[in-house]
């Protein structure tokens, strides 16, 4: 079963947002690296060290240690997302400036376990043993893996909690999710939604005799904490593995304002999005901008650099000249990449990622993706 396919909740997230983004991902291509995404992580994964350490010989009552410690751990993490960032093969500037962001995520996350417990508003300083102990006592599992008895879906949980009565029997398994990014407005985002419910349904599934069992996003920015909707998810999530089987043939590509408009990583090997921006009237849309482009002019040793804005041609994939001539600043590594880019053919199509295009010229920089343009032709 170790090869077997198996569908987790991004996936299946990726896979409805646009079949062609899901298989792409799973082409091996150069993966990107996000801040947010390592802030994220870092926040996480400082909050289950605190959850998971052995505190049975600090003395029930001693506090002060909680904030430190924590800080210790996020700082570790931290440092191992910034390595993993810079070992991606697509990636921006590290952010060291929002490191505070980090502390105020994970001082979230310590707020929001406190609820859990029924304290409010409690200093961290103030946090002792014996309370910390009683929030560690009421977690059934920290970053568990979950996957169902036939091992077709699978996902890993932040937290299992248990929810207890006066008499501290269990009335509910409430899954909880931290998350670090905005903070949902009126209700969650579909996609949060159905990643809560996968994982209510499986845990039902492998438990028939579980308690209520409910859903819940944390969110860390503002320690606000959102339920899940009641629908089942299970016979759609098995659609979902039937539809998401490995295959050599892309998957049809949905094209549109909420599949490529903004967050895809997968554009310079798609040729879908050019034609859409195009057919849409969009190419001109926004500060940052996708494009892509052909070298006409680089005088010697410059940074600047006039490039022909490349149209879709006939089949999926094809340019053609035709967009209109620009002018692009190229700075920091986004100007690393064009050099090596052209040092291999300098003729040739390239894709330029999120570019600032106010005013006359284009700032292509460490944010960037400058890359081959090498879609697929169906
Ligand atoms: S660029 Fe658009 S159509 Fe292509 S894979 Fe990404 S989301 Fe799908």
């Amino acid at each position: 079963m170790a090869d077997a396919h198996r569908l987790s909740p991004s996936s299946w997230n990726r896979y409805e947002t646009c079949p062609r983004m899901y298989w792409l991902s799973r082409q091996g291509l150069p993966r990107k690296a996000g801040m947010a995404a390592s802030l994220g992580t870092a926040i996480h994964a400082s909050i289950e060290d605190l959850l998971n350490m052995d505190i049975s010989d600090r003395p029930k009552a001693s506090m002060g240690w909680l904030p430190e410690v924590g800080e210790a751990f996020l700082k570790d993490r931290w440092n191992e997302e910034k390595t993993a960032f810079h070992d991606t093969p697509r990636h921006g500037r590290w952010k060291d400036d929002r490191w505070k962001e980090a502390v105020d995520g994970h001082r979230g996350g310590i707020d929001l376990l406190l609820r859990w417990v029924g304290v409010e508003g409690l200093a961290h300083n103030r946090i002792t043993a014996a309370l910390w102990s009683r929030v560690q006592e009421r977690m059934l599992a920290v970053e568990g893996e979950l996957i169902s008895r036939d091992g077709r879906l699978g996902g890993r949980v932040d937290l299992l909690l248990n929810e207890v009565d006066d008499q501290g029997q269990t009335v509910a398994w409430v899954v909880a999710d931290l998350k670090t990014g905005r903070t949902p407005e009126g209700k969650l985002k579909p996609e949060v939604d159905r990643q809560l419910r996968f994982y209510r349904d499986l845990l039902l599934a492998n438990n028939p005799d579980a308690p209520n069992v409910r859903a819940e996003g944390w969110y860390t920015l503002n320690r606000t904490t959102w339920r899940a909707s009641n629908d089942g998810v299970l016979e759609d999530a098995y659609a979902a593995w039937e539809a998401t089987q490995p295959t050599e043939v892309p998957l049809e590509p949905t094209p549109g304002p909420n599949s490529c408009g903004g967050f895809c990583d997968w554009k310079a090997w798609c040729g879908h999005w050019l034609r859409w921006r195009h057919d849409s009237g969009r190419l001109d849309e926004g500060d940052f901008r996708d494009a892509v482009v052909r070298v006409v002019r680089r005088p010697a040793g410059s940074s600047t650099v006039e490039v022909e804005r490349l149209l879709p041609g006939e089949g999926p994939g094809e340019v053609v000249d035709g967009g209109g001539r620009c002018s692009m600043l190229f700075v920091g590594s986004a100007l690393e990449k064009l050099d090596a880019l052209m040092d291999e053919d300098a003729a040739a199509p390239i894709f330029i990622g999120s570019a600032l295009a106010k005013g006359h010229q284009w700032r292509v920089g460490d944010w960037c993706d400058v890359l081959p343009w090498t879609p697929h032709a169906v």
